[in-house]
């Protein structure tokens, strides 16, 4: 009896959220699996959080989709879906393509992808969508999360990698400032490399508008700054403003290594300290004390180094690159870039928003981080794909862009996408004005789904098709570092389940490839045979690839991002040794220095009506909890999660509370101008008076984004997430 049982053995992979991609070391063979952290793997060094120790539950979760799913009546979503073979999903799936393109033309079929999906499959995916489907009409759910700081990185540094340096660097600075992030509750173990700093006395700067655990910290070591939602701009502007005003800034680094920064400085002195306070709320004293926080940690004053962040928070506005912008700036001016145990980066969500955007998911790049408009990105892109650069098709719509368009826009009759195929994305949830987004979805003629639970989106899908998860597929991921590396296939799949690149090969089997492709050659199912072909994609291009191999990546902890290979492909050329830090002698600008950008503040966010109608008179924000996990497709299925984080809670300071008559854990209605949702009351000081938070993980009544607001930010097209003008009513149910 005991030969007969399966053996089990112990994989080294990675937890399949969030983009610090934590060490798992999951013991498999013979369901359930079992997972550990990996003490070596240097971003969680042992540490995982509830989401990564409960990650195998969602292997065998009783909801898991075993089969494809088809609506019962052709064509009719009130028509149940209902269990179908494989053959007979992909042939509707390939009767909406045809029919679809037949009609409408080519763009009339869209791609939605996410930033979950591994480097293989954001590639196979770009690719698809431009020579398979031959549509512009590509974006991902990444561009609801890092977009404004990818345009600034870009801009600044000529490159956008999240942190150009690794994150244990943190652990040696004498001073750290994170805006509009709070790792304490969304990375638990990264929190780690920001202790040691402080245990050896280092100061922390938090700008956010709530008490969050990681603001806790920086007040009671360092400095919180609470900004009204939306005015982290001003903030920062008022901040590079104080450097220079009190001589501050490092100006032998400012002369030697930066482009335009007295335009930039003279830009910010219209944010005088006492303007600030009046804009952003933030005492005059505080900021002060911010500046010189960090200016003395800066090496140019003998610190021991100062490194500044970014998060969600400050960018996902209408005005978040801007944001970002005056964030670099500021860090210039300290002299910080580039420096030892200093720097400036953003801190990715997603746990593969960084590749996706680097392999082509987005509606404007492809492979490489190339520009789809760049003649030269082009043709070598075309040449590694074996096509003519005319089948390339241009630019497509950005993502909100795209579902607001879907199905022929309100109107019915704008040009946009009528079929859609999603991967890795919950938009119904996660997506701004969630309700319009809804019914934009339910104007499609055609929505097929890939998830593996029946997700709110998935729900409306003419078609759902079941696919792998995390520990049943190999394939690399980039993390919040630039760190390439290896997620190893420790399971195979259940029965009924298909990998996502099997999906995309077998669709390629069944509709006409451009002349002279193989739909083997050109879409393999091997995550291997893929990667070797991103690496020469990526050649070249500002995030290169062409040095990492598989077996590099099985033998050391991740490689970092520029990796060329050194001998220009004549083999053996794979010793390049990655680049953990970038910038230490020159930025890839066209002059080698950063960029300053000249920024200025035009509020962007919706106005409250206070002192006016009344009718919308607080801000209203939005973020995460520690035990959920973006629109919480997995999390809100794990138990132990939901026993954590059950319902949506919406903060609500005391003083508005006793104005509405609301006592903690009260239902209570927000609505904005979009539409309204229900909130469980959680009465606290964590948020400032007049504004409101909520968390974006639920859905059913309680989808926050149901009260976003669309307005674009005019460079990245980052849908304004983070304020909008809220009502506030107690909700006495029936
Ligand atoms: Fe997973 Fe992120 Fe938690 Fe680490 S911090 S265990 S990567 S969700």
């Amino acid at each position: 009896q005991a030969n007969d049982a399966p053996q089990r053995t112990t994989t080294k992979t990675h937890c399949p959220y969030c983009s610090l991609q934590c060490g798992i070391l999951l013991t498999a063979g013979g369901r359930p699996a079992t997972l550990e952290p990996d003490p070596d793997f240097p971003t969680n060094r042992g540490g995982l959080c509830s989401k990564g120790w409960t990650a195998h539950e969602l292997l065998d979760h009783p909801e898991r989709l075993l089969t494809p799913l088809v609506r019962a009546v052709p064509g009719d979503r009130t028509s149940p879906l209902v269990p179908a073979t494989w053959d007979e999903a992909l042939d509707r799936v390939l009767a909406a393509i045809t029919a679809t393109q037949a009609r409408h033309g080519r763009d009339a079929v869209g791609v939605f992808g996410g930033g979950g999906l591994t480097n293989e499959k954001a590639y196979a995916l770009g690719k698809f969508a431009r020579v398979a489907l031959r549509t512009s009409a590509i974006d991902y759910n990444g561009r609801f999360c890092m977009s404004s700081a990818a345009a600034a990185m870009n801009r600044v540094f000529g490159v956008d990698r999240g942190l150009p340096f690794p994150l244990t660097d943190l652990a040696e600075a004498d001073a750290i400032m994170i805006s509009g992030g709070n790792p304490a509750a969304t990375m638990p173990p990264a929190m780690q490399h920001f202790d040691a700093a402080r245990s050896r006395g280092a100061s922390l700067v938090v700008i956010d508008p709530r008490r969050t655990p990681t603001a806790a910290a920086a007040a009671a070591q360092g400095v919180h700054l609470a900004p009204v939602p939306g005015t982290d701009l001003p903030l920062l502007l008022g901040m590079l403003h104080l450097a220079v005003r009190e001589g501050l800034v490092d100006r032998p680094y400012i002369d030697a290594r930066t482009t335009g920064f007295d335009a930039a400085a003279t830009a910010a002195a219209q944010w005088w300290p006492e303007r600030v306070e009046r804009t952003t709320g933030v005492p005059e004293g505080d900021l002060r004390r911010a500046v010189k926080l960090l200016a003395a940690a800066s090496p140019a004053r003998g610190g021991g180094g100062a490194i500044m962040l970014s998060g969600r928070g400050a960018e996902q506005h209408a005005n978040g690159t801007d944001t970002v912008l005056a964030q670099a700036n500021l860090a210039l001016a300290l002299g910080l870039p580039g420096r030892p145990r200093s720097g400036f980066g953003t801190v990715t969500g997603q746990g593969n928003g960084q590749g996706g955007r680097e392999h082509g998911l987005k509606a404007d790049q492809l492979p490489g981080y190339r520009s789809i408009t760049d003649p030269a990105a082009r043709a070598h892109v075309a040449g590694v794909w074996g096509v003519d650069p005319d089948v390339l098709p241009g630019p497509g719509r950005s993502a909100y862009e795209m579902l607001d368009a879907l199905g022929g826009g309100e109107s019915g009759t704008e040009p946009g996408v009528r079929t859609l195929l999603l991967l890795a994305s919950n938009p119904v949830v996660s997506a701004p004005d969630a309700e319009r987004v809804r019914r934009r979805l339910a104007a499609l003629d055609h929505l097929v789904v890939v998830d593996f639970f029946l997700s709110e989106t998935a729900s409306l899908a003419d078609v759902v098709l079941p696919t792998a998860q995390w520990a049943e597929e190999a394939g690399t991921m980039t993390n919040v570092e630039g760190r390439v590396i290896l997620r190893r296939r420790a399971l195979t799949p259940p029965d009924g389940v298909r990998d996502d690149l099997e999906l995309l090969n077998a669709l390629a089997h069944r509709l006409d490839l451009p002349e002279g492709l193989d739909a083997d050659t050109a879409f393999p199912t091997e995550p291997e045979a893929v990667f070797t072909e991103l690496r020469r994609a990526s050649a070249g291009g500002r995030a290169d690839y062409s040095g990492i191999t598989y077996d590099r990546l099985e033998a050391e902890q991740g490689v970092f991002w520029p990796c060329p290979q050194q001998d220009g492909g004549a083999g053996g050329g794979e010793q390049h040794p990655g680049t953990p830090r970038l910038f230490a002698e020159s930025f890839p600008t066209h002059d080698g220095r950063a960029q300053c950008a000249v920024v200025k503040y035009t509020p962007r966010a919706e106005r409250t009506s206070r002192g006016a109608s009344e009718e919308y008179p607080y801000v209203l924000t939005t973020g995460r909890t520690m035990a959920q996990y973006q629109s919480g497709t997995q999390t809100r299925r794990v138990r132990q999660l939901v026993m954590t984080d059950p319902d949506a809670r919406a903060e609500v300071h005391p003083d508005l509370a006793r104005r509405h008559g609301v006592s903690d854990g009260d239902l209570v209605r927000l609505t904005t101008r979009r539409g309204s949702a229900l909130f469980r009351a959680r009465v606290t000081r964590d948020v400032v008076a007049g504004t409101v938070f909520v968390p974006f993980h639920w859905g059913g009544m309680s989808v926050a984004n149901a009260l976003t607001d669309t307005r674009l930010d005019p460079v990245s097209r980052m849908p304004e997430f983070k304020a909008c003008a809220v009502r506030l009513e107690r909700h006495d149910p029936d």
